[in-house]
C-alpha cells in the first residue's frame, strides 16, 4: 500500500510513469503498481500528512521535494514554499509550514482538480526550478543574509511590505 498524495501524477505516454509533482521526479517508469521502491519513498514522505493535518494548508502553498546534494539520489528534503514569498528565503524556503500559521493571506487549499485549472503545475514547475537554483547557490550566501523579522526568526511570516513587490508578478503568471 502507498499513501495517497495529491501531488502524485500518472503520466501516460507509451509507458506509464509515476511522477512526484512536488519534485518533478519520475518515481517509476514501468509497472508502477509493482514497484516497491517508489512506495517506500512516498510512504516516508511528510508532505501528504502535512497537507492533510495542517489546517493552514493553503491555495498558495507549493510543497517541494528536492534531492539532497551529495547523497545517493534517493535522499530528499521537503520544503513548503509560498508562491508569493519563497524568493525572500535565499537559503531555501521553509522546511515546515510554520510561516503559514496565522498568515493574513491564507486561503483554504482547494482540491487539486480545481488548482490545476488555475495553472498549478506550471506555477509549481517554475517555483521548483527557482528554488533548485537558489539551493545550488545558497552555500555562497552569508548565513546572515536571510529575511529577518522582529524576532530574527527565518520561519516567521514574511514582512507585509514584501507583498507589494511580489504578489502582482505571481498573480499575473497564475492567470495565464
Ligand atoms: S514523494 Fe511525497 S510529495 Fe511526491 S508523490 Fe510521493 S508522497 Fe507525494
Ligand atoms: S505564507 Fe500565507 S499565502 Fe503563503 S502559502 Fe502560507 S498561508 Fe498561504
Amino acid at each position: 500500500m502507498v499513501k495517497e498524495c495529491e501531488l502524485r501524477r500518472i503520466v501516460s505516454d507509451d509507458v506509464p510513469q509515476v511522477v512526484c509533482g512536488a519534485g518533478g521526479l519520475v518515481l517509476a517508469r514501468a509497472s508502477p503498481d509493482r514497484d516497491a521502491t517508489w512506495h517506500a519513498i512516498c510512504n516516508a514522505c511528510p508532505i501528504p500528512d502535512q497537507l492533510a493535518t495542517d489546517r493552514w494548508a493553503c491555495l498558495h502553498l507549493r510543497p517541494l521535494k528536492v534531492a539532497s546534494k551529495g547523497e545517493d539520489g534517493r535522499t530528499f528534503r521537503e520544503y513548503y514554499a509560498c508562491h508569493w514569498f519563497y524568493r525572500l528565503y535565499r537559503h531555501g524556503p521553509p522546511t515546515t509550514m510554520a510561516p503559514c500559521h496565522g498568515c493574513p493571506y491564507w486561503f483554504p487549499r482547494p482540491p487539486m482538480a480545481q488548482m490545476e485549472g488555475l495553472g498549478y503545475w506550471k506555477d509549481q514547475a517554475e517555483v521548483l526550478a527557482e528554488v533548485r537554483a537558489m539551493l545550488d547557490t545558497a552555500e555562497n550566501i552569508p548565513p546572515t543574509d536571510v529575511p529577518q523579522t522582529e524576532g530574527g526568526d527565518k520561519t516567521s511570516p514574511p514582512p507585509p511590505e514584501a507583498e507589494a513587490q511580489t504578489v502582482p508578478t505571481r498573480r499575473e503568471e497564475v492567470s495565464d
